[in-house]
C-alpha cells in the first residue's frame, strides 16, 4: 500500500514492520536498527546477501555517538558541513549495534538523510532507521514510490510516498582508515566538494570491470534489458541497429541525429545538459526504458567531471552484466 500518512508509517516501524521511506538520494527500505527480525525482513525482502551491510540513517548529527565511537575530528566537521544530505561515513560501530545492521563488520554506515518526510518520521520515533536502498537486489534503485511498488508491493505492507527523490542518486560512501578519509561508492555528492574540506582524498572505488575487493563491483542498479555506454550515441546507434530493433536512448543535452534509425526511444535525461537534473532522472530512465521490453538501451556517457563521475559510474555497473 503506498501512503502518504506519516504516523501511519511511525505505527508500522514501531511494530517491527519494514516500511519503505523517502530520501533525497532513493526510496529506501526501513526498519528499525534495533529489532533484528525487521532487519532479517530488509534482507530477505531485497534477496540481499547478509555480508552487504545496511546504512544507518539518523535524525541529526548529534544522535551520531549513539550509534559510531572514536569519531574523527574530520567527521564531525563533515557532518556539520554536509548533514542533513548525501554524505554516508563509516565508523566504528557501538558494541549495541546489530550484527545485522553491519554483516558482521566492526564499521557502521550513517548518515542524515534530508528529506522533510523522512526528517518528520525519525523524529516520531525513539530508534535509528536502518534502510538500503528499496529494491530488489541488483536491479534498478527506485527513485519514486511507484518504482518501489513496481517492484516489491506484495513482500512490502508499506511505501510512504514523499514524491520524487530531489537528488536521485545513492549517496557518497566515506570511510576512514589509518585516520585518513577514504571514498568507498562515489554518489550524489562529488567527491571534489568532499575535498574542499578534507584534502585530497583516496578512493577505493572500482571504475573498471575488475573489482578491487570482493562485492565492490558486483551488477548493480542493473535493468534486464542489454545496456551500453557510449561517447558517440549516433556512431553506436548505427553499428547496432543492423542486429537490435527495438532500441531506446537515454540522452542528455542535444538531440543526436537519428537518420539510421528513427524509431528509436529517447529518453531525454536533461535537455539543458544538467548533471543534476540528469542524476534526479538517471533512475526513472532506466526504470521507464527496462519496461518498453527494448533489445537495447543505449547510454550516453557523462562528462568526467565531479557529478558526471558519480553518473558514470552507475551507467557502467547498468551495463556490467552484459560485459
Ligand atoms: P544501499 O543503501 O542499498 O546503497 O546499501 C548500503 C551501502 O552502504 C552498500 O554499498 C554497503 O556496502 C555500504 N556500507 C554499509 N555499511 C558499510 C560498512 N560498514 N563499510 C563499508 N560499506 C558499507
Ligand atoms: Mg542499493
Amino acid at each position: 500500500m503506498i501512503t502518504t500518512d506519516i504516523k501511519l508509517a511511525a505505527s508500522f516501524l514501531t511494530a517491527g514492520e519494514v516500511v519503505a521511506i523517502p530520501t533525497e538520494t532513493v526510496y529506501g527500505l526501513a526498519g528499525n536498527i534495533y529489532n533484528d527480525a525487521a532487519l532479517e525482513r530488509i534482507f530477505r525482502i531485497k534477496k540481499r546477501p547478509m555480508t552487504n551491510p545496511l546504512i544507518v540513517h539518523i535524525p541529526k548529527l548529534e544522535a551520531i555517538d549513539r550509534i559510531a565511537k572514536d569519531i574523527p575530528e574530520m567527521a564531525w566537521k563533515l557532518g556539520r558541513q554536509f548533514w542533513p544530505g548525501a554524505l554516508t561515513m563509516v565508523l566504528p560501530k557501538q558494541s549495541h549495534i546489530s550484527g545485522i545492521v553491519s554483516a558482521g563488520k566492526s564499521t557502521v554506515a550513517v548518515r542524515v538523510p534530508d528529506h522533510p518526510v523522512t526528517q518528520e518520521l525519525l523524529g516520531m520515533l525513539n530508534f535509528p532507521l536502518a534502510a538500503p536502498s528499496a529494491n530488489s537486489s541488483g536491479y534498478i534503485s527506485p527513485t519514486t514510490a511507484l518504482h518501489v511498488y513496481n517492484d516489491l508491493n506484495e513482500k512490502v505492507p508499506l511505501i510512504l510516498d514523499g514524491g520524487p527523490c530531489n537528488k536521485g542518486i545513492e549517496s557518497t560512501i566515506l570511510g576512514f582508515e589509518d585516520g585518513e578519509p577514504v571514498v568507498y561508492r562515489m554518489g550524489s555528492i562529488p567527491v571534489e566538494a568532499i575535498e574542499k574540506v578534507t584534502g585530497k582524498i583516496r578512493r577505493k572505488v572500482s571504475t573498471s570491470n575488475v573489482p578491487i575487493a570482493p562485492g565492490m563491483f558486483d551488477k548493480h542498479y542493473a535493468p534486464h534489458t542489454p545496456f551500453v555506454i557510449t561517447d558517440d550515441i549516433h556512431k553506436t546507434l548505427f553499428s547496432f541497429a543492423v542486429k537490435f530493433e527495438h532500441i531506446g536512448l537515454m540522452i542528455y543535452g542535444e538531440l543526436p541525429e537519428l537518420t539510421d534509425h528513427k524509431t528509436a526511444i529517447i529518453f531525454q535525461l536533461s535537455l539543458t545538459g544538467s548533471m543534476e537534473e540528469a542524476a534526479q532522472r538517471l533512475y526513472d530512465g532506466m526504470h521507464q526504458l527496462d519496461a518498453m521490453e527494448l533489445d537495447l538501451i543505449i547510454a550516453l556517457r557523462f562528462p568526467e567531471t565531479a557529478l558526471g563521475n558519480s553518473l558514470n559510474d552507475r551507467l557502467q555497473r547498468a551495463s556490467f552484466q552484459h560485459g
